[in-house]
């Protein structure tokens, strides 16, 4: 395997800055290469630029100025489709958010990526049930997000995020609403998705003991990355 196809992600110089005046920079000429199923935390406080990183490794945000490459791809030089499709075969998602649909069901959001992938839906719920059992909320999942629970929309958004067994994973914080026997289920979880799969992960993280699910981590600050230890 050459070098170049080993990369998962690359930043050239990345630059992101909000607003029209020259604030602080969210990110701040970051260089980084991240090998294929390496996975590694992000730290750094609150405002250090995490979540800016993680937006701009799946296209969700562009730098303003510097390269993001994606497996291969400068992701700035394609459309808005082409990264909305490229995020649907490769990455999978938990945002501090959720982001769920409230129009669905906790099994129709899960399945929603198999059958944006054209599985049929009979299938596509069966592996979705299966997932939200490895999760452990079986029981509640006919319900919508506003019926559920925050601990609930969580390990649905975590079963959305894994079910279609994403060769990356972008995880926000997934844990930091969890109580520590659910996080520690989760976090056995991505390890068992990286075992089978050679997942890439990127863990957002305040929490030492989900950071050591991680052989690489990156410390961030005011938009630079200030300690790249491990991997
Ligand atoms: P973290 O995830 O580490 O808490 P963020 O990446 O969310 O940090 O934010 C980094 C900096 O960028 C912060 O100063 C934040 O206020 C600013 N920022 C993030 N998103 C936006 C946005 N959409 N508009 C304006 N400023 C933003
Ligand atoms: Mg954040």
């Amino acid at each position: 395997m050459s070098l170049e196809t080993d990369q998962i992600v690359r930043f050239e110089r990345v630059s992101k800055t909000y607003g029209e005046r020259n604030e602080m920079a969210a990110l701040d000429a970051v260089d980084l290469v991240i090998c294929r199923g390496t996975r590694v935390a992000v730290m750094g406080p609150s405002g250090s630029g995490k979540s800016t990183l993680l937006n701009l490794v799946c296209g969700l945000d562009t730098p303003t100025s510097g390269a993001v490459i994606f497996d291969g791809i400068n992701l700035a030089e394609r459309s808005d489709d082409d990264r909305t499709r490229l995020r649907r075969e490769k990455i999978g998602m938990i945002f501090q958010t959720f982001n769920l649909l409230p129009t669905l069901t906790g099994v129709e959001n899960v399945a929603l990526p198999l059958r944006l992938k054209g599985m049929r839906t009979g299938e596509a719920e069966k592996k979705a049930r299966s997932m939200l059992k490895r999760v452990g909320i079986i029981g509640q999942s006919g319900n919508r997000p506003d019926e559920m629970s925050g601990g609930e929309r969580q390990r649905v958004a975590i079963a959305r995020a894994l079910v279609f067994e994403p060769p990356v994973l972008l995880a926000d914080e997934p844990t930091g609403n969890l109580d520590s026997h659910t996080g520690d289920e989760i976090l056995g979880l991505m390890d068992d998705l990286h075992n089978e799969y050679n997942t890439t992960i990127l863990l957002v993280t305040h929490n030492e003991a989900a950071a050591a699910h991680c052989q690489r981590r990156l410390t961030l600050l005011d938009g630079r990355i200030v300690a790249d230890v491990g991997e």
